[in-house]
């Protein structure tokens, strides 16, 4: 365990690889897929024994997704098997092989950006193989063999559909199809700042009389075209891996610690200096802290505490609830701690200012001059990472205009 001094406290890091500036900074604007990392490890595919997180999404000519459902559901309704097990099944075989694609091509290099334009290259090298699909599809059971052609497509075009919706509604309940291309949008910034890589892509085109499916590996996923049959506009159906370290700080909801550190950290130009997941040490008591946060020059510190809940929408009462345990907490800390401020951030929507401010006037009280306590929460539509300003402003920073 290494340990930092800052001022009159020690931060004692518990992991020295877990480190910001290796990690966060490579979400370029993190205001574009902020919902990612608000979005609870629930909303995504998971194969825990294989330590894998996977997340889905759907792009192109979405607007005729109500014309080709019907067609995907027949096409799928062949098999009186349960289908999603079946590709559960096929995601699963596949995984291992580009796990240990991963793991072959770390071990012999050293910089990261070559790592994963390596990891990119064998991927597609090895999918593109069709002895090594035959490997893989050759172990799958019985039935999953028997599948038309076409059905194979179908399949995974609606598993990959029914994640989406369900990751959809995770960020908002009330998703709609606006929503549904910002989202996929979101993903594919991800994609491109290597949080993501693409595991497979489908396509169904939009002939309404006979659809034409495809299924295709590939190290960049589809966005939208027309089919090569018809010329149609295409839905495309994208299933991305989540990539280390990414995927394990999701699954422990520390994920938005990093984000956070990282984007004050940068829009300040580093006058804040940010910890994430930390232990500090004041005189007599240790704690963990989700982000802890100082501006030196002013002699300000404040620490953060980020709570990720599965349900974002919840009633009022709900809320309340929820907060009140939170902030007693919070509070603890900050006595123990000694520092100027403190933070909750929240995942919770509110549907109007009053309905916020009214929660804080009730239960952020402190009794002291000298500390303050605040929640930083959206209210509608708001970007959390705007939010963000307060906090900057307490602290005596000022945001660059270069952010
Ligand atoms: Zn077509």
């Amino acid at each position: 365990m290494s340990i930092i001094k800052v001022a009159d406290f020690e931060i004692k890091l518990s992991d020295p690889r877990d480190n910001m500036q290796k990690y966060a900074p490579q979400v370029l604007n993190p205001k574009k897929s902020i919902d990612f990392f608000l979005q609870h490890p629930h909303y995504f595919v998971a194969f825990n024994e294989l330590h894998l997180l996977m997340v889905s999404s759907v792009g192109g000519q979405t607007e005729l997704l109500y014309q080709i459902e019907p067609k995907l559901e027949e096409l799928t309704q062949v098999l009186a098997y349960g289908w999603k097990d079946l590709i559960g099944v096929f995601i699963q075989r596949l995984a291992p092989y580009l796990q240990s694609i991963q793991e072959q091509v770390t071990s012999i290099s050293g910089n990261d950006d070559e790592i994963k334009s390596e990891i990119a290259q064998r991927v597609s090298t090895f999918m593109q193989n069709p002895k090594n699909l035959f490997q893989i599809v050759g172990e799958l059971p019985l039935p999953m063999l028997c599948l038309s052609q076409k059905s194979i497509p179908a399949l995974l075009s609606k598993y990959i559909l029914d994640n989406y919706r369900k990751y959809c509604n995770g960020i908002n309940p009330k998703s709609n199809l606006e929503n549904y291309k910002k989202i996929d949008d979101s993903l594919f910034y991800l994609y491109n700042a290597k949080v993501l890589y693409p595991m497979f892509s489908t396509s169904i085109c939009t002939n309404r009389f006979e659809p034409h499916l495809d299924f295709i590996f590939s190290d960049r996923p589809l966005r939208e075209g027309t089919c090569r049959y018809c010329n149609a506009p295409l839905i495309v159906f994208n299933h991305y891996i989540v990539a280390e370290p990414y995927a394990r700080l999701k699954s422990e909801q520390k994920d938005i610690s990093y984000l956070i550190a990282s984007y004050l950290s940068i829009v300040t130009s580093r006058a804040l200096e940010c910890y994430p997941e930390i232990l500090i040490k004041d005189l007599r008591e240790e704690e963990q802290v989700d982000v802890f946060i100082r501006n030196w020059e002013k002699d300000l510190t404040a620490i953060l505490e980020c709570k990720i809940r599965e349900n974002s929408d919840s009633t009022i009462e709900t809320k309340k609830n929820i907060i009140k345990t939170d902030v007693i907490q919070l509070k603890r800390k900050m006595k123990n701690l000694a520092v100027n401020y403190g933070y909750l951030v929240t995942n919770l929507v509110f549907n109007t200012k009053e309905e916020k401010d009214k929660l804080e006037k009730d239960y952020f009280k402190i009794n002291s001059n000298k500390k303050k306590i605040y929640l930083i929460a959206r209210v509608g539509n708001e970007n959390l990472l705007e939010c963000m300003n307060k906090i900057i402003n307490d602290l005596g920073a000022r945001e660059d205009s270069i952010s």
